[in-house]
């Protein structure tokens, strides 16, 4: 995708807000724009962030490349991280719920491409292994995340503010996960 492609593929979406904004998909250019703003508005909007456009896309093409030469584990790679993980993770959602003050129900470990961890309504956990292969902290993000949820079944405010109370660095945590996590679940067979 090239800047011209991406423009002239460029959507637009209109709502009640007052400024103009953009986010570069991989279908192209999404605008998010006020309800009445004139396309000569829009199209000086467009041409002003075009470094903007062609730095994104950049970082897009780099990001896929990377994507491209991850080398998946072998199963038998994945299955050691998997007893890793089974021991880890059950002692650190020990170790976290007692801070938070819930209690769950089974662990399950899965090395999965879609999720992190998920917490059901019956209060049972899932993880996915490939947090072994993350930072400890990333991993302690993740099981207080999920234990919150044994408090708060959304992410409302005050959800993120008792995984905030329970783990501090919560955000930065998440966000290393929010850049590095699409290689990590790269690794994982498909
Ligand atoms: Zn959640």
């Amino acid at each position: 995708l090239t800047a011209d492609e991406a423009i002239a593929k460029s959507r637009v979406v209109r709502s009640r807000r007052r400024t103009l904004s953009m986010e570069l998909t991989d279908e192209g250019l999404l605008i998010r724009a006020p309800q009445f703003a004139a396309k000569a508005q829009i199209d000086r909007f467009i041409r002003q962030n075009r470094s903007w456009i062609e730095k994104r896309l950049k970082k897009l093409k780099a990001r896929q490349e990377q994507l491209a030469d991850v080398v998946p584990l072998t199963d038998e790679e994945l299955n050691e991280l998997k007893k890793e993980a089974s021991k880890v993770i059950p002692e650190r959602a020990a170790y976290y719920a007692q801070i938070i003050g819930v209690s769950y129900g089974r662990i399950t470990i899965r090395c999965q491409k879609t999720r992190w961890g998920s917490c059901s309504r019956k209060g049972n956990l899932n993880f996915n292994c490939l947090l072994m292969l993350a930072p400890p902290e990333v991993l302690d993000s993740v099981v207080v995340h999920e234990l919150c949820h044994l408090l708060e079944m959304n992410h409302s405010a005050r959800f993120y503010a008792s995984v905030r109370k329970a783990y501090p660095e919560y955000d930065r945590w998440n966000r290393w996960l929010k850049d590095n996590g699409p290689l990590l679940m790269a690794k994982a067979a498909d």
